[in-house]
């Protein structure tokens, strides 16, 4: 028999392995010729591939390996030798890609059967269960709600349970995971993987033929081979994880990394699995190594949020790629791509992307797509933006972050906005001490552009947002502006809309 696997299918355990004597892999190139991917992403897609190839090859396995400009092109070599093969493959969480492949097999004589991605932690059909029972989602307006979703899945698994209770008495220490870490703390190692010779060998490939991307193809530390990000994941409960939770939602100037587990990408390749990350942090608490706000934090992330966006896509696709409740049309401002502009958080943020193909968590909401928001750029725009620039994109994870929790293009994944003036900024960062901006100033010379833009945003989308239950508080703050303010502000948001479409923010 034989298995088709996918570049982001990269585990050696995956099911249909088990029965296969021969595995197909196909590294297409044009792909990356329509949106121009960062050279570290593609570096690591195709450096992966390589080194998964020559693994299954030790253990073994007969592998087809093909350098194709499509899959197309990949796929009529391998059936002319091949002449009416039936393959076997992974569903792909991507919207589309398993109909698009099967297309492909059958026009060239053979077949195709795709089984469950085993790569996930959680199944199709119990999602779907989940959704039927509570009627989330059901009409197309409910919204899914991440913290039920995550309670269930912990009941079902048995993950930090004991018994029908979560462990520490609490589904949820997420109010333990707002520390900023003192002047005199030290950031733990990040673990870095240099480049051997396949990873360079890709690496001159994609300088030469992808030339005009953005993004900065030196400095690639990402775990390419199990091996490797097994050792990254040891690195990170050992080293990492202890602080995690404290500083779960922290932005620091020098820092890039902080306590973050950087395993998104090999996780998304499936070179690691999410529930082994999870046993391992469990393991950690339970050998009292790690503290529970750190590792319910991020079991949080792993069982309730990555298992969940890839579920929200799912459903919500295809309406999901253009949503846009707020009718949000501005370009994104040239300082997302030059990394040029006086606000701190803004140009560090995008000074990350472009660097190491990698933000964190927080830089990814709160800077880079609360900005988007506020300055009102259109949701599908700052998607493509966010799916060429990051190591761990792909369509069924950028989509329903960008889009859904970043941009609130629908409220399909949660009820209000993630919007926030510099008052948050500076409350989990070091930024503004450094910045030339003032984080108190909403209107005036130097004020923070996060400030009237806020309140600009929250005005202008009074209608949609005022009503949906959860913004009381902060339009309770708009009532008490009057005119004068108003049009100070709008004066200000207007002004600082046109600063940054000439990238001079
Ligand atoms: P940690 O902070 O250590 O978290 C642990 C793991 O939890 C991550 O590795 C990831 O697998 C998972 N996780 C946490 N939050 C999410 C989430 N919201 N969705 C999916 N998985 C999650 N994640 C991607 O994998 N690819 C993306 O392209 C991506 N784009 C994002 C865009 C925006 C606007 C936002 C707000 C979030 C995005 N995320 C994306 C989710 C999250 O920011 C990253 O998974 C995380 O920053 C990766 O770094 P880490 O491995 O150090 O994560």
């Amino acid at each position: 028999m034989t298995v088709w696997l996918l570049g982001d299918q990269l585990g050696p355990g995956v099911a249909p392995l088990d029965t296969a004597d021969h595995v197909l892999l196909i590294e297409a190139h044009a792909f990356a010729d329509r949106r121009r991917y960062h050279p570290q992403k593609l570096t690591l897609v195709f450096s992966a591939m390589r080194h998964f190839r020559d693994e299954l090859r030790d253990r073994g396995y007969d592998v087809t390996y093909l350098r194709a400009e499509t899959f197309g092109d990949g796929l009529d070599r391998y059936f002319e030798t091949n002449p009416g093969d039936h393959l076997v493959g992974l569903r792909s969480p991507s919207h589309g890609a398993d109909d698009r492949r099967r297309r492909l097999v059958e026009a060239r004589g053979g077949t195709l059967t795709l089984v469950e991605n085993d790569l996930f932690l959680t199944t199709r059909e119990e999602f779907d269960a989940w959704a039927d029972e509570t009627g989330s989602g059901d009409d197309g307006s409910r919204t899914f709600r991440q913290e039920h979703w995550y309670r269930h899945v912990r009941r079902e698994t048995g993950i930090l349970m004991d018994g029908s209770d979560p462990v520490g008495g609490e589904w949820n220490y997420d109010d333990q995971n707002r520390e900023t870490p003192p002047a005199e703390w030290t950031p733990p190692d990040v673990p870095r993987f240099e480049p051997d010779d396949i990873t360079r060998e890709v690496q001159t490939f994609v300088a030469d033929r992808y030339d005009d991307h953005w993004g900065d193809p030196e400095g690639f530390v990402w775990p390419v081979t199990r091996t490797e990000a097994l050792q990254a994941l040891e690195h990170f409960v050992s080293v990492r994880l202890p602080e995690f939770g404290a500083y779960q939602d922290a932005m620091l100037d020098d820092e890039w990394a902080l306590c973050h587990s950087l395993l998104s990408a090999a996780l998304n390749l499936g070179l690691i699995r999410p529930r082994e990350v999870v046993d391992a942090a469990v393991d950690t608490y339970e050998s009292g190594s790690a503290p529970l706000n750190s590792v319910e934090g991020f079991v949080r992330q792993i069982v309730g949020w990555r298992e969940f966006m890839r579920h929200v896509y799912r459903r919500s696709m295809p309406d999901l790629a253009d949503a846009n409740q707020l009718d949000q049309t501005e370009p994104l401002p040239p300082a997302y791509w030059t990394g040029e502009t006086d606000m701190r958080c803004l140009s560090k943020a995008v000074e990350h992307v472009h660097d190491r193909g990698y933000a964190h968590h927080i830089e990814r909401l709160m800077v880079l797509s609360n900005f988007a928001l506020l300055y009102g750029v259109d949701p599908a725009e700052l998607n493509e933006w966010f799916h060429l620039g990051f190591v761990d994109a792909y369509h069924w994870v950028t989509t329903p972050n960008v889009v859904g929790m970043g941009s609130f293009g629908t409220d399909v994944l949660s009820s209000k906005p993630y919007a926030s003036s510099a008052n948050y900024i500076d409350k989990m960062s070091d930024h503004c001490a450094a910045c030339p901006y003032a984080k108190s100033k909403t209107t005036g010379e130097n004020a923070c552009p996060f400030n009237a833009l806020y309140w600009d945003f929250l005005k202008r989308n009074e209608e949609t947002l005022r009503g949906t239950g959860r913004m009381g508080l902060m339009y309770s703050h708009v009532d008490r502006k009057d005119d004068e303010e108003w049009a100070a502000i709008r004066d200000r948001a207007a002004e600082l809309r046109a600063r940054a479409e000439d990238g001079d923010l």
